[in-house]
């Protein structure tokens, strides 16, 4: 899809520049660090990335590292140019502070805001940002596991929810599997084996199911291509934590995907499977009329084919699918030109009208620019839908429903920290246990081994997670005050009709 570009003068340029600058450095796995910075381009270049972002790749690291300054880029690149790598600049600035607990704290806000006007000013420095953290996660096992591991943690909660954000289908998963082998190797490897081992099993149906569709298709005039989709370990791990860890509740371990012409073929197509097959019920998604909030479109159905194998269609045009795999890169291929132009005149409505969140920050982040006075919770909202991350005094992040409260918090680190709360630390002053926690606060939960869990605290829970967990203390320990042995509790089991 991608056209084959001839490497400009620009390019080169910026390649021979960031060698230059890097000169001497070495990365974490021994190698010359311009290998980084050139996988990063390589990267943006699958992506299908105009060249100011391929350039800015290229750069990306110079600031922070080397002794180029963003005067010399912005006169060897342009001003477009100097921005991306200046926003990235920031964006790895605001994190570090994250990072070094001491000057973080009396900065929070500020480089929270940071962080959001590095971002909202120009998409591409996300996208950028998301390309140098795919080839750090590629290359993650050079470093120390306690890194290893923080790294890992983050792109599964801040990282990767972005790229399926900008429905960047591809990047995401790649990024959610890597991170998770690093965070949970064992589950990792059990869960890859039993989806192998699954797909090895259904192999021969999965053909004979692949002939019968074909044959249909081709008889009804109908031009398709017919491919297996493989399932991702960490979108498995999570849809078995959601269905207790029933595996036969999972009905898309086995899945094919059909890309036609245009939007009647992919209902005609819908059409000749569930001649074929019986649809199952409640399983027949129309995400073409109704497409996803990041914009995916398909048409998804689970039939039961003759010999009872349970099978997932997932059925498209081959520009659903190219956005389905790379989203908003997609869609800057596709609308490279008009964007451009646009940025160009500082405008900024013309992205595709699903990723209406993007313009938004960009708004809240010229209102901020201006200093005009922002509703930062909306913006919030907006990015990672009803989601506020909070970091431990660590730095863990911590995501939570937004309205959560230093209990769920509490809670959510573990029951044991949850029962023993008798006090809490927002931004190192001390707090109220129902006070809403904020976007970016610190939370410092205090403990004690005598404190007991109060039922006053329902008052100041938000989420049901905590709730559920603070309930069951609660029972247990009138339980236990009422005397009752409650080490083992009694199982209730209806009884028996025979
Ligand atoms: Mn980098």
């Amino acid at each position: 899809m991608k056209p084959s570009v001839t490497e400009s003068e620009r390019v080169k340029h910026a390649v021979e520049v960031a060698k230059k600058a890097h000169e001497g450095q070495t990365r974490k796995t021994g190698e010359p660090y311009i290998v980084h910075p050139l996988a990063v381009k390589k990267i943006l270049e699958e992506w299908g990335m105009d060249e100011d972002t391929i350039i800015a790749g290229i750069l990306h690291d110079t600031i922070e590292d080397t002794d180029l300054t963003l005067d010399d880029i912005r006169k060897e690149f342009g001003e477009s140019v100097a921005f991306l790598v200046d926003g990235v600049t920031k964006l790895s600035t605001a994190r570090t502070g994250m990072r070094d607990i001491d000057t973080y704290l009396p900065t929070t806000k500020d480089n929270f805001l940071r962080l959001m006007i590095a971002l909202g000013d120009d998409i591409r420095v996300l996208i950028i940002k998301l390309a140098d953290r795919l080839h750090n996660l590629r290359t993650l096992s050079a470093l120390p596991p306690d890194k290893q591991k923080k790294i890992a943690k983050e792109t599964l909660e801040v990282f990767a929810p972005l790229a399926d954000r900008l429905n960047m289908g591809l990047l995401r998963v790649e990024m959610s599997d890597l991170a998770f082998k690093y965070v949970d190797p064992k589950r990792y490897d059990e869960l890859k084996n039993l989806i192998e081992k699954h797909n090895k099993a259904a192999e021969q149906s999965l053909s004979k199911i692949k002939n019968e569709i074909s044959l249909v298709l081709k008889k009804e005039g109908i031009k398709f291509e017919i491919s297996g989709r493989v399932k991702s370990v960490y979108s498995l791990h999570k849809k078995l934590a959601k269905h207790n860890q029933n595996i036969n509740e999972i009905y898309d371990l086995t899945a094919l995907r059909i890309i036609v012409n245009d939007i009647t073929d992919c209902y005609l197509t819908l059409g000749v499977i569930h001649s074929l097959y019986m649809p199952m019920n409640g399983r027949i998604k129309d995400y073409i009329a109704m497409p996803k909030q990041n914009g995916y479109q398909s048409l998804h159905t689970t039939v039961i084919t003759k010999d009872k194998h349970v099978v997932e269609f997932q059925i498209r045009t081959r520009e659903m699918h190219e956005y389905a795999e790379r989203g908003l890169a997609a869609s800057f291929y596709y609308n490279e030109q008009k964007l451009t132009e646009n940025y160009k005149k500082g405008k900024i409505e013309h992205l595709p009208t699903n990723l209406l969140w993007i313009t938004e920050l960009q708004m809240t982040a010229a209102k901020l620019r201006e200093g005009k006075k922002v509703d930062l919770k909306k913006l919030k909202l907006n990015l990672f839908a009803d989601k506020i991350f909070v970091y431990t005094p660590k730095g863990d992040i911590i995501d939570l429903p937004a309205g959560a409260m230093p209990l769920d918090f509490a809670y959510r680190l573990h029951s044991e920290i949850g029962d023993h709360v008798v006090g809490v630390k927002i931004n190192g002053k001390m707090s109220n246990l129902n006070k809403k926690l904020e976007q970016g606060d610190i939370v410092e939960i205090l403990t004690s081994k005598n404190q007991t869990p109060k039922s006053t605290w329902l008052d100041k829970i938000f989420t049901p997670h905590a709730r559920s967990k603070l309930l069951r203390a609660l029972n247990l320990s009138a339980r236990s005050a009422a005397g009752e042995n409650v080490e083992k509790p009694k199982k209730h089991r209806k009884p028996r009709k025979v």
